[in-house]
């Protein structure tokens, strides 16, 4: 016979899934309702009208896709992308690659625009590939580059794109809700986010915003969208306005009281407070772990307050020591991914995770397992200087 699962609480400080808020988890084990019930429908309104204010935009096609933010990825490329099209994809870590290898795979023709790993998005760049492809349909970036730690300049990089009346497609997986995402402000037309990372929600959604040019762009495709399931012009008939909404299909309708109640939270906090939290728990990190020897990869002003890129000290081996904090003190931490891989760690501190205990208790805990392995670390000044970060 089999037992009932029942994981061990862990502390979830890597590159999502973050901590959930316990208000979410228990507005997701609230009874099931039919996906069509009147009730459902203003469930969804109000979701609409909430994410509408997080992204901080007017777009009416403001929704979320039923799968994680890889989906929502997906739902922006293989809708605005027709065979053919050039699309110039700035890379500057792992996820601009998976940009680029959705754009090859619906058809469309990728112009690299690469930077470094750990440095944001160099917008001369991007306007040198403008210069050079004046054909270009589409420009994508990633707003937040979970791999590295860094932030790039939106409204820049949208603004180029504009000026050439290209379309922009943004990853903004991470920053919705840690950092500013305004996509009206940047004039964005396609932007995905996730729930797990600084929405502090379950993962498994994708909430995703069009403007309306994206959305003529899509009516005015010549060729069918490739995906059945992710083809807005049939979504768009279940998430549509007023009471007639058509099957499509089933609503991950617990998943759905999740996210609302996520937005809920979010809205009470407001988002300039989550910003702002999200800014001081970063900085008290950042004191804490340099205090110790560890330094960070990205330049300050490009870097990510909810994503902390650290360096391994050394003749560490990092994944013992990320498998030491998990079983002794029940704390996640992320790898280095791609280029990064076994050079640095990640350390999220992402929605309602980010706060004052754990940075303290990622700062000590790193602290006594590196302490074991003989790490050359200065001991006894991390608590200290997080202390003082606070004032
Ligand atoms: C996590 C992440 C994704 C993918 O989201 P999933 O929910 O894992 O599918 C995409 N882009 C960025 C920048 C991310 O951090």
């Amino acid at each position: 016979m089999h037992q009932s699962f029942n994981p061990t609480v862990r502390t979830l400080m890597g590159p999502g899934p973050s901590d959930v808020n316990p208000r979410i988890l228990v507005a997701m084990s609230k009874p099931t309702i039919g996906h069509l019930d009147p009730e459902f429908i203003r469930l969804m309104d109000e979701i609409k009208a909430m994410l509408q204010a997080t992204f901080q935009t007017k777009n009416e096609l403001t929704i979320p896709v039923s799968a994680p933010g890889s989906a929502g990825m997906e739902t922006c490329f293989v809708n605005l992308v027709e065979p053919g099209d050039k699309v110039i994809v700035c890379q500057n870590g792992v996820f601009g690659g998976r940009m680029a290898d959705n754009v090859k795979r619906f058809g469309g023709e990728v112009v690299l625009v690469e930077d470094e790993w750990g440095r944001a998005v160099d917008p001369q760049k991007l306007e040198d590939a403008l210069t050079q492809h004046p054909d270009t349909k589409i420009v994508a970036f990633v707003h937040a580059e979970t791999s590295t730690g860094v932030q790039s300049n939106a409204a820049a990089l949208c603004a180029l794109a504009r000026a050439r009346d290209c379309l922009t497609i943004v990853d903004c997986v991470t920053s919705l809700g840690g950092t500013e995402v305004n996509l009206d402000a940047w004039g964005a037309d396609a932007a995905y986010s996730g729930t797990q990372k600084c929405l502090s929600c379950a993962p498994g959604l994708s909430p995703i915003s069009l403007s309306e040019r994206a959305v003529s762009a899509i009516k005015n495709r010549t060729t069918p969208v490739a995906s059945w399931f992710l083809d807005l012009n049939l979504v768009m008939g279940y998430w549509g306005e007023g009471q007639k909404r058509a099957y499509h299909h089933t609503a991950p309708v617990n998943a759905l009281y999740g996210l609302h109640e996520a937005l809920v939270i979010l809205e009470q906090e407001t988002l300039a407070v989550s910003w702002e939290r999200h800014q001081r728990n970063h900085r008290a990190l950042k004191a804490g772990l340099e205090a110790m020897g560890l330094s960070f990869i990205v330049p300050e002003d490009e870097r990510l307050p909810q994503l902390n890129a650290v360096t391994i000290p050394e003749g560490v081996d990092e994944a013992q020591v990320r498998q030491q904090l998990l079983q002794q003190y029940n704390l996640e931490i992320g790898a280095g991914l791609g280029a990064l891989a076994g050079k640095v760690w990640r350390i999220g501190l992402m929605g309602y995770a980010s706060n004052p205990k754990n940075v303290l208790l990622c700062a000590n805990a790193l602290e006594a397992v590196l302490s074991q392995y003989n790490a050359p670390i200065h001991k006894g000044l991390a608590t200290g200087a997080i202390e003082r970060a606070y004032g």
